[in-house]
C-alpha cells in the first residue's frame, strides 16, 4: 500500500523543464509531485526571462514606432509618450495569468505543489523547506531548477548600479545611459528595450563578434543594423571592473577608455543552480562549469536522479528544457522518449529577429563537411517592402551531395515565426530541394526561404 507522502516522481523546480515534465507524467497515470521555492510557477521563463521580456520588447517597440518608424509610412504622430510603470503594470498582469493558468494545469492534473526549497537526503527522499514542511519519498526525482545570472571576474551584482536581467526587467526609470556587458540573446534583448525608450546603450563583448552562436553573415548584419539603430559596441574588450562614480559608475575595460554608466546589466552567461540541492553532497557528478551530468536518458550518476533544463547546460532554451522534461519521464514511464538536439530553434526576439535552426557555416566547415548554400534577401521580398521592414536575410545550407538542410538562419522582422517552416523541415530530414519545391503563398516573407533554398541551384526567381 502506498504511504500518503510517497510519489512515483517529484519534480524539483516548476519551470518549463520541470512543470511540463510533472504534468506529462501525471498525464501516464502517475503520482506526481513538484516542489518549486518562487511564489509562482513558471520558473524563470515566465517571471523574470522569455515573457516578461517579450511583453516590454513589445511595448517598447510600439513606442519606437510612434516616435521612428510610422514616418515612413507617411503619418506623423505627435506627443507620443509612455508611462514605464504601465508598461510594468501590463507585463506583471501577463505572468499572473499565464501563472495562474500553470496552477490550473496541475490541478487539473492532480499534481501535488509543494512551496518550499528541496533538498535531496537520497536518492528518493526529499526534504522540503518553507511554506511545505516535510519530507517526500519517491520512486524518480527530476531535478529542474535551473540557472541563474553569473557575475564576471571582478566585477559583482550589487542589485542597484550592477544588475542581472531580473533587475532589467523592472527598472521603474529609463537609466541614461546603460551598458550591458554579453552580446548575446538576453543582452540584446534588453539593450533594445531600454535604447528604444531613450537610454543610450553600450553593449561590451569579449568576442570579437556579436551573438556568437549565430551564423557569421548573420552576425555581421546584425551588426550592422544595430549600429543603424544606435547601439554602442565595444567588442573584443573585456570588462575588467565597475566602481561607483556619484550617482552611477565608471566601467573599465581592458585596453580600452572607460565608460560611464547608471546602470550596468551583466548578461554574460549563466550559472547552474544547485546549491543547497544536496546533490554534490550525495556524490553526484556535474562538470567543470557545475552543470549536472546527465545519460542519454537525463539521469544522473545517481540512481533515480533525473535532471534536464538549463541545469543540465546545453542550449539555455525555455522550449529545450520542456523537451527535454517531456522527453524524461516518457522515456522513464513507457520507454521511449527523444529530443533531436539537431532541430532546436534558437530566436533573439530583436528587431529585426535573428532565428536559426541546425548548424553554422562555420561549424560544418571546421567539421569538414561538404556543404552548399543558398540566400535571399529581404529587399527582394514584396511582403516585406510593404512592411516597411525589409533588412535582412535567409540563408540556407545543404549537404553538397545528399541536398540534406543542415542548417536555416536567418534575420528579418518576424524571423522567429518564420523558423517553425525549417525546424519542421529538418525535424523530417527535408532536403534543401524539398524546402524549394513547396508552394509558399505570395505574399509573405515565407518566399524568401522559398528563394533562399532555390538559389543553392542558382534557380532563384527573384535575385
Ligand atoms: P527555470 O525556468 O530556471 O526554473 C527553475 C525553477 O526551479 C525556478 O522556478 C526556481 O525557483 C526553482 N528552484 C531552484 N532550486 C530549487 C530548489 N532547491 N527547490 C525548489 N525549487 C527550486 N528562453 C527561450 O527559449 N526563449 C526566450 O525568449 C528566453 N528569454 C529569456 C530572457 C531572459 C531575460 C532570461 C533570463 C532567460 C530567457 N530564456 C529564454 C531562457 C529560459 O528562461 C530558460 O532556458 C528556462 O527558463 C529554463 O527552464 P528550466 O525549467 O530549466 O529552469
Amino acid at each position: 500500500k502506498r504511504r500518503n507522502d510517497e510519489y512515483d516522481l517529484l519534480v524539483v523546480g516548476g519551470g518549463p523543464g520541470g512543470y511540463v515534465a510533472a504534468i506529462r507524467a501525471a498525464q501516464l497515470g502517475k503520482r506526481v509531485a513538484c516542489v518549486e521555492k518562487g511564489r509562482t510557477l513558471g520558473g524563470t521563463c515566465l517571471n523574470v526571462g522569455c515573457i516578461p521580456s517579450k511583453a516590454l520588447l513589445e511595448s517598447s517597440a510600439k513606442y519606437h514606432e510612434c516616435t521612428a518608424a510610422l514616418a515612413d509610412h507617411g503619418i506623423t504622430a505627435e506627443g507620443v509618450s509612455f508611462d514605464l510603470k504601465k508598461m510594468m503594470d501590463r507585463k506583471e498582469t501577463i505572468i499572473q495569468t499565464l501563472a495562474s493558468g500553470i496552477d490550473f494545469l496541475f490541478k487539473k492534473n492532480r499534481i501535488q505543489r509543494f512551496s518550499g526549497i528541496a533538498h535531496l537526503l537520497d536518492n528518493r527522499m526529499v526534504q522540503i523547506t518553507g511554506e511545505s514542511d516535510v519530507k517526500v519519498h519517491a520512486g524518480a526525482v527530476l531535478i529542474a531548477t535551473g540557472s541563474r545570472a553569473a557575475a564576471i571576474p571582478g566585477v559583482d551584482f550589487d542589485g542597484s548600479r550592477v544588475v542581472s536581467s531580473t533587475e532589467a526587467l523592472a527598472f521603474s526609470e529609463v537609466p541614461r545611459r546603460l551598458v550591458v556587458v554579453g552580446a548575446g540573446a538576453i543582452g540584446l534583448e534588453l539593450g533594445s528595450v531600454w535604447l528604444r525608450l531613450g537610454a543610450e546603450v553600450t553593449v561590451v563583448e569579449s568576442l570579437d563578434r556579436i551573438l556568437p552562436a549565430a551564423d557569421k553573415d548573420i552576425s555581421k548584419q546584425a551588426l550592422r543594423l544595430f549600429k543603424k539603430q544606435g547601439f554602442k559596441f565595444v567588442l573584443g574588450a573585456g570588462v575588467e571592473g565597475v566602481e561607483p562614480d556619484g550617482e552611477g559608475c565608471r566601467v573599465t575595460i581592458a585596453g580600452r577608455e572607460s565608460l560611464s554608466a547608471d546602470k550596468v546589466l551583466l548578461a554574460a552567461g549563466r550559472k547552474p543552480c544547485i546549491d543547497g540541492l544536496g546533490f554534490t553532497e550525495l556524490g553526484g557528478r556535474t562538470d567543470r562549469w557545475g552543470f549536472i551530468e546527465v545519460d542519454s536518458c537525463w539521469q544522473t550518476s545517481l540512481p533515480g536522479v533525473y535532471a534536464v533544463g538549463d541545469v543540465i547546460g546545453g542550449a539555455m532554451l525555455a522550449h529545450k528544457a520542456s523537451a527535454e522534461g517531456l522527453a524524461c519521464v516518457e522515456k522513464l514511464f513507457t520507454g521511449y522518449g527523444h529530443v533531436n538536439y539537431r532541430a532546436l530553434p534558437s530566436i533573439v526576439y530583436t528587431h529585426p529577429e535573428v532565428a536559426f535552426v541546425g548548424q553554422t557555416e562555420e561549424s560544418l566547415t571546421r567539421e569538414g563537411v561538404p556543404i552548399k548554400a543558398g540566400t535571399c534577401s529581404f529587399k527582394a521580398n514584396g511582403r516585406a517592402l510593404a512592411l516597411g521592414d525589409a533588412d535582412g536575410l535567409i540563408k540556407v545550407i545543404a549537404h553538397r551531395d545528399t541536398d540534406r538542410l543542415l542548417g536555416v538562419h536567418m534575420i528579418g522582422g518576424q524571423a522567429g515565426d518564420l523558423l517553425a517552416e525549417a525546424v519542421a523541415a529538418m525535424e523530417f530530414a527535408a532536403s534543401s530541394e524539398d524546402l524549394a519545391r513547396v508552394c509558399h503563398a505570395h505574399p509573405t516573407r515565407s518566399e524568401a526561404l522559398q528563394e533562399a533554398a532555390r538559389s543553392i541551384e542558382q534557380a532563384a526567381i527573384h535575385q
